[in-house]
């Protein structure tokens, strides 16, 4: 029996639909690898058995501040970083913003003493609703810290700032729910911690750009980013482009990003 021509036909046009599908995803796979130099470095939990890809080792750790300090990289604050950007200042020859995201229980248990021996100042971005609950990001994590825990971080120099309220992807958000979402965060970081700078971190890195105008509505003076990069857009919102340090990213990678990262 013969194959009516119009059945083949489905049949190459369904091919075709799935390769421009595949090459489409390829394309979008590799737009994000290799991840662009950066000057500013974005750690997640840190914990002696990672049981996660977001998870570094404080071994990992020690070894890139390490070779930071071995390579004279000036490690300097996000707010020395936003403010000399904003005022025209002169950044250093080498130098790297260190940040870490979802506040978790190593970073408190193994970060902190760390930064402190090395003296270097650092940001953490707290999910501030998650804190209330106690419940960590992502289940294979550390635990989340507590405000007493970000109490001290403060106390001791280091920056707390927002991760959104209940890490909810902001990009899925009405313009509404965003203004509660970041609102409510800032609040309790105001109530709980005494921090009034306005710096966000967007959780899993989303966001849409026409958000923008949102966030600035909403009196804040930057948004870390990780996934999405909607480029220069509004001004008066400075984007903080940052490079994830992973389990497995090499402390030679980590130097030849900061290094290779435009001025
Ligand atoms: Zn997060």
């Amino acid at each position: 029996m013969k194959t009516p021509s119009f059945i083949i036909c489905i049949f190459f046009v369904s091919i075709n639909i799935a390769l421009v599908a595949y090459s489409a995803s390829r394309i979008e796979f590799n737009k994000r690898l290799p991840p662009k130099p950066a000057h500013i470095l974005c750690y997640h939990d840190i914990d002696p058995a990672p049981q996660t890809q977001w998870a570094r080792s404080p071994k990992m750790l020690l070894a890139d501040f390490d070779l930071l300090k071995k390579s004279q990289v000036e490690v300097i604050s996000l707010d020395t970083f936003i403010n000399s950007t904003q005022n025209g200042l002169p950044l250093p020859e080498k130098w790297a913003v260190i940040t870490f995201d979802d506040v978790t229980k190593g970073q408190f248990d193994y970060a902190r003493p760390l930064l402190k021996e090395y003296k270097f100042p650092a940001t953490f971005f707290a999910p501030t609703a998650l804190v209330e609950s106690g419940e960590p990001v992502i289940s294979g994590f550390t635990g989340i810290m507590n405000w007493k825990e970000l109490k001290a971080l403060v106390d001791e120099g280091f920056q707390v700032a927002s991760h959104g309220h209940t890490h909810s992807d902001l990009s899925a958000l009405s313009g509404q729910m965003l203004k509660k979402e970041i609102r409510d965060s800032l609040l309790a970081l105001a109530s709980n911690l005494n921090v009034n700078e306005a710096d966000v971190c967007l959780p899993f890195g989303l966001y849409r750009q026409e958000q923008e105008k949102l966030f600035i509505e909403l009196g804040v003076r930057s948004i870390a980013l990780t996934t999405t990069d909607h480029g220069s857009g509004e001004p008066g919102l400075m984007k903080i482009r940052r490079f994830e340090v992973k389990a497995d990213t090499k402390s030679s990678t980590v130097l030849r990003t900061i290094i290779g990262a435009a001025p």
